[in-house]
């Protein structure tokens, strides 16, 4: 899953007003941000099989970023910096936490069974990679339905309307770039770019909720 992950993003705004966007937005892919990392450091594995239906990535060794047990470590792990380091309530770093937590559940979804329930323990994953056009519609329709209400709070909150629109269209269009664009074999290649698109969606979340802007907007 690529996009579909932001869902949990926009979903925990309205829940969690005081986490920053780009916290939750960098937290719903903090796994796949620390995957990007240790795939080009060789420490998991990943390859790539064009012949495969879908999806042609094949995730051979993840245990750090993608058990279920390392899933806790990290959402954890980020509710403890978003205390220390932003100084947020308790309640906004248990919903980044989430947010984090919720990348697993996501990946299950349309994951072939790779995301082990324990160390070197049963793996799992429904599939829904090998069969596309579902998986791209379950993409896409998690953002609309989290982007609906994500826009309809942000609305209420008398924020504006249109950096809203853009970020989701920059996500859909960032869906279908991935959709069009082959998977490099090359773990560096591929660590490289997913961490560049990871970071770029985190800088992009920033800018949405810049500081000044609900000023700016309650003061027009
Ligand atoms: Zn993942």
């Amino acid at each position: 899953m690529f996009v579909g992950h932001y869902a949990a993003a926009l979903a925990a705004k309205p829940l969690a007003p005081r986490a920053p966007l780009w916290a939750t937005v960098a937290g719903c892919q903090l796994v796949d941000i620390g995957w990007s990392v240790l795939i080009m450091a060789g420490v998991e594995r990943a390859s790539v099989d064009e012949s495969l239906p879908g999806s042609p990535l094949v995730l051979e060794h993840m245990p750090w970023t993608h058990s279920l047990p390392m899933t806790f470590v990290w959402s954890i792990g980020a509710a403890l910096l978003a205390r220390f380091f932003l100084k947020l309530p308790v309640w906004a770093c248990a919903v980044i936490g989430l947010s984090v937590a919720s990348h697993w559940a996501l990946d299950v979804l349309v994951h072939r069974p790779d995301l082990a329930l324990w160390f070197g323990g049963p793996m799992v994953g429904l599939g829904l990679w090998n069969y596309p056009v579902p998986e791209q519609a379950v993409e896409i329709g998690l953002i609309a339905v989290a982007g609906v209400f994500w826009a309809a709070w942000r609305n209420e909150a008398g924020r504006a309307a249109w950096p809203a629109a853009a970020f989701i269209a920059f996500l859909v269009t960032l869906q279908i770039a991935a959709m069009l664009t082959p998977l490099s074999p090359n773990p560096v290649q591929m660590g490289a770019s997913a961490l560049v698109v990871y970071l770029l969606v985190t800088g992009a979340a920033l800018l949405v909720e810049r500081p000044g802007r609900a000023r700016e907007v309650a003061s027009s």
